[in-house]
């Protein structure tokens, strides 16, 4: 059996906001299918365009060769391999970046590809399951044009998670630093520090609860500071509390603090995860599976995390086809006790409710190991060509 085709789709919602702070809005997916009809389905979080021209674009010398160029007429089956070769024939444009995002959403769909050819789900393809079923938490994007309007949108939006079963939550608090929603900026962290404490007031202490801030503050000790005043809330991560480069700070502050500190979902390849575990000593690594560079490369980075003592838990805000790839990943890995998961009744982008008919199912606020073979979802083809643009 061999690749004979590979098509790629750039995906919009055609009411998207440029000042909200969520990548679900656009998408990138990748087919991949056989001379025999089978195919497999990837995605990736990047720019949509210039990775449909990066994966689209012919090959022009010995270092720089195109990706359809690389894999047509390949056996689909020798999906490292084919990591290998894609990432060593492109190392000139694709070391990072663009590239890694593109070799993501393919390795993705080789894995989906496989585990149709195997008629098996591709956790067992990985290595095989360590638990019955994986714990996603419900992420959480507030609504509003004032703080009291994120706050009050938060607040519910987080009660509504419990209701509809989730059993961990992450609060997204995007109100300082570069990254804010629609341009709110806090002074004071004592804003901060109250939307936590209203949101672990409306669910209780039985829900696990998570914050992301958006690389708020500009240094350790301002993170600290701030996170002292929820040292009671039981949070179970702070979620990139400083600049993504800033690893000497990252050690200081998992050092200081007995909130987990969290950060990864921007890295590119198992070298840029190594490194920020190594020297910037964090609790929890989160790479995201279409930007780290595929599910190949994802395990590998939950391997080493594992041997580290680090837990790794996912980021994901694409659609469900990004989820499953997630799902698969945290059955093989002991140390991954959570996976991002974008409840489709709480997100605002239709790409996300959308784009997959069939996702893998939510049974009270778990997702049992999953049994279809690959990645064990269908894609609404419609909607790829409804949302292309
Ligand atoms: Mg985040």
């Amino acid at each position: 059996m061999k690749i004979s085709k590979i098509e790629t789709f750039s995906l919009l919602i055609p009411d998207f906001d440029i000042a909200a702070c969520s990548s679900a809005q656009d998408n990138i997916v990748v087919k991949i299918s056989t001379d025999e009809g089978l195919f497999g389905f990837g995605e990736t979080d990047t720019n949509p365009w210039a990775t449909k021209a990066l994966l689209d674009s012919p090959g022009t010398h010995a270092m720089g060769r195109g990706f359809n160029d690389i894999l047509i007429g390949k056996d689909p089956t020798n999906v490292e391999g084919l990591w290998h070769e894609m990432n060593e024939k492109t190392m000139m444009t694709s070391r990072r970046g663009l590239g890694i995002c593109a070799m993501g959403a393919i390795d993705m769909a080789l894995w989906d590809l496989c585990g149709k050819i195997y008629n098996q789900p591709v956790w067992k393809l990985l290595g095989g399951s360590k638990k019955d079923y994986v714990t996603p938490y419900a992420s959480l994007l507030p609504e509003g044009h004032t703080l009291e309007e994120y706050s009050t949108s938060l607040v519910k939006k987080t009660k509504k998670s419990q209701e509809l079963g989730f059993k961990a939550a992450k609060l997204e608090i995007c109100i300082k630093g570069p990254y804010s929603h629609n341009n709110l900026q806090i002074e004071d962290d004592s804003e901060f520090a109250n939307m936590v404490k209203l949101c672990r007031k409306a669910v209780g202490n039985d829900m696990v609860l998570m914050a992301d801030v958006a690389y708020a503050w500009p240094d350790w000790k301002s993170a600290l500071k701030a996170l002292e005043m929820i040292k009671d809330e039981n949070l179970y991560f702070i979620e990139t509390p400083l600049p993504i480069e800033d690893l000497e700070g990252c050690s200081k502050l998992a050092q200081s603090t007995n909130i987990r500190v969290a950060t990864g979902e921007m890295l590119q390849t198992r070298f840029e995860c190594f490194e920020t575990i190594n020297k910037g000593n964090v609790d929890v690594i989160q790479p995201d599976v279409g930007r780290v560079g595929g599910l190949t490369e994802a395990k590998r980075v939950c391997d080493f995390a594992e041997d580290k003592g680090v837990l790794v838990v996912p980021h994901c805000w694409k659609s469900a086809i990004g989820i499953a790839a997630s799902t698969h990943l945290s059955a093989t890995t002991l140390s991954c006790p959570y996976i991002e998961f974008l409840p489709k009744e709480l997100a605002e982008s239709q790409l996300r409710k959308d784009l997959v008919l069939e996702e893998l199912p939510l049974e009270n606020g778990k997702i049992p190991l999953p049994n279809k073979p690959g990645l064990g979802i269908k894609v609404d083809e419609e909607k790829l060509k409804k949302y292309s643009v």
